[in-house]
């Protein structure tokens, strides 16, 4: 399998050619540095997002809080983590980082207010 990736660490954007199968890279092409290597390897086998939403504020209608993941989750478990955002309603006043969701969908990763809300 071949796939063609852009490389998002730095302003740059190498198009990145890599190469292989059942998760394993036999070649990556087009990187401008190394750590075009290994962004590209991980798109490859285990692409990761940071996701970023919003949830729902107990008692008031017109106000959602912003939220994002931790840290990136693998992309395969953004629908799954969508749809626990969607599912919850937080109770004010939270404090930006406060834990909105613990280990979302079993991810081990926790949602996170992006922001104070009073
Ligand atoms: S491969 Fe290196 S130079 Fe190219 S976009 Fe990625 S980080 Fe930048």
């Amino acid at each position: 399998m071949k796939k063609e990736i852009i490389c998002t660490v730095c302003p740059r954007g190498c198009a990145i050619t890599v190469e292989g199968g059942d998760g394993k890279v036999t070649s990556i092409e087009g990187n401008g540095c190394k750590r075009g290597l290994s962004f590209a390897e991980t798109e490859f086998t285990s692409p990761v997002r940071l996701l970023t939403s919003t949830v729902r504020v107990a008692g008031k209608e017109n106000e959602l809080l912003p939220v994002r993941t931790r840290t990136p989750i693998l992309r395969d478990k953004l629908f799954d983590v969508m749809n626990a955002i969607r599912a919850t309603t937080v109770t004010l006043p939270v404090k930006q980082h406060d834990v909105v969701i613990s280990d979302v969908c079993g991810t081990g990763v926790d949602v996170i207010a992006s922001r104070d809300m009073e």
